[in-house]
């Protein structure tokens, strides 16, 4: 991944790579604030965890480079639908993630 990935798949590199980041960033951000502001230290864990869940919503919006379709939501009924932000190809057209080719 670059900074300058401007393929069809560096979005959707960029959203997944912060939010794993956010992720795991959790348990030394949370010993950190921790040691340094003692009981104050929900505070920190609620925002920071809030900041996962915005980096996630983030992720689920990327869009599939074939379809333009969401990549990881697929909506069967106007009341149903089905995420998976593990998915390792597009709910919608089947699309391979990181493939080549999205003819
Ligand atoms: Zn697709």
């Amino acid at each position: 991944m670059t900074p300058g990935d401007n393929t069809a798949w560096g979005e959707l590199r960029r959203r997944e790579a912060w939010l794993w980041l956010a992720f795991w960033g959790t348990i030394p951000v949370g010993i950190t604030a921790g040691m340094l502001l003692g009981e104050r230290l929900l505070w920190v864990v609620m925002a920071w965890l809030a900041l996962v869940a915005y980096r996630a919503t983030l992720l689920f919006k990327v869009r599939c480079p074939r379809c333009g379709k969401l990549f990881f939501r697929r909506e069967y009924y106007e009341t149903y639908d089905y995420s998976n932000v593990f998915a390792g190809a597009c709910l919608n057209c089947g699309l391979r993630k990181w493939s080549d080719s999205i003819a």
